[in-house]
């Protein structure tokens, strides 16, 4: 199911009294989402993500724009009568219920033409159970179960109607490390097998980029960007979506440009054809270094940590916004931890520039 956000836009009154002017807490979102993909929607902590998927779900009404499935405008139609299913971070579950009952619940609701007989119910539940492997855990109480088990019930209850689209509100942000990872996996599984149209909210950068076909990365209810999660990082459109992608971070510099060649400091390190003089902010990405004796980008090497397959040398720069530089370099590399200087080339498509005031990217030729 497609699911099309036409000049989407969501304001709450302040609640602050002195301040009179509305939360834009959703701003003209414009996006059709594919069929049968899912979407990341990426950004922190009160840039709109709940507030946009609270609009698609129908549990808020948008002060303007429109929603539409398919070809039905859904604006104005109840939760109930949209064909949704959703899950939050806190699972939600009836905690007096066992597995099979909070799975069935959804379908004993099912009124008129819609309503199922009881194999039939049980039937589907059972599928659903299966579909998220925990068929075998039916009769327990959710209080019986762990976190990631937990989840897995509210999953399925979601699944169990079969939605139209499936909204996931930051739902591994309640389970530890490993079984985030695991369950997203399965989360990813889970919706290429049923091929339903699902939006994933999250404020993990990390966790989005890996499991959504495509990426949207708000701030402040402004979507940012849109695109495929390696498209975003490879050409991020602004300083902001540059920064939020990327572990390690990127690095920022300030630089400037003097006649096409990029300055950072004293050291010319790039020449960037087409870009007019000017001051700007210069993002390195932790994998744009090259260790090279005679490298133009001079920095204060401060130490070396090795993670297994790579190294990762850490510099410092005066020019630096930020603590350290960090870059990450193949364990072929040897670096003298008696030097006092470490010597950088750079990879022109791992540098990005910025303009200074509006931190709209900057784009060049090499
Ligand atoms: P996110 O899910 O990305 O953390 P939200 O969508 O929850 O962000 O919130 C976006 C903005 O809207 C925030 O500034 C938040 O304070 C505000 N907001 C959300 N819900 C309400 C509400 N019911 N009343 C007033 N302001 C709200
Ligand atoms: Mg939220």
């Amino acid at each position: 199911m497609e699911v099309i956000l036409q000049n989407l836009t969501k304001k709450f009154p302040s609640r602050d009294r002195k301040k009179r002017e509305d939360v834009i807490a959703v701003n003209d979102f414009s996006f059709a989402i594919p069929d049968g993909k899912l979407i990341g929607l990426l950004g922190p902590s009160g840039c709109g993500k709940s507030t946009t998927l609270n609009l698609i779900s129908g549990l808020l009404k948008p002060t303007s724009g429109r929603i539409f499935f398919g070809e039905d405008d859904v604006t104005d139609l109840p939760p109930e009568n949209r064909g949704i299913g959703l899950v939050f971070q806190n699972y939600a579950l009836y905690p007096h219920l066992s597995v099979k009952q909070n799975i069935l619940f959804p379908l004993e609701n099912l009124k008129g033409k819609d309503k199922l007989s009881k194999e039939e119910m049980l039937e589907k539940a059972h599928e659903a159970a299966k579909l998220v492997q925990i068929d075998d855990l039916m009769e327990r109480k959710p209080g019986e179960l762990s976190g990631g088990q937990q989840q897995r019930v509210a999953i399925a209850r979601a699944l169990v109607k079969m939605p139209r689209v499936l909204l996931l509100d930051e739902p591994l942000s309640n389970l530890d490390a490993r079984l985030r990872l695991q369950t997203r996996e399965e989360i990813k599984r889970i919706q290429q097998e049923t091929k339903i149209t699902t939006i994933f909210v999250t404020h993990d950068q990390e966790e989005a980029m890996s499991i959504s076909d495509m990426i949207v990365v708000m701030k402040d209810g402004v979507v940012q960007q849109i695109g495929k999660p390696q498209e975003v990082y490879d050409n991020p459109t602004n300083l902001f979506v540059a920064k939020f992608l990327g572990t390690p971070p990127i690095n920022i510099f300030n630089g400037q440009v003097r006649g096409a060649r990029l300055y950072i400091g004293e050291d010319a390190v790039l020449d960037v054809q087409g870009v007019a003089d000017q001051d700007l902010y210069v993002g390195i990405r932790p994998e744009g270094f090259l260790l090279q004796e005679d490298g133009p980008l001079r920095a204060d090497l401060r130490g070396v940590e090795v993670m297994g397959r790579d190294i990762s040398v850490i510099s410092g720069h005066d020019a630096l916004l930020g603590e350290t530089i960090r870059s990450i370099i193949g364990t072929d590399n040897k670096v003298n931890l008696e030097n006092a200087t470490v010597r950088f080339a750079l990879k022109p498509h791992k540098v990005f520039l910025f303009d200074k005031k509006t931190e709209e990217r900057v784009q060049f030729g090499f």
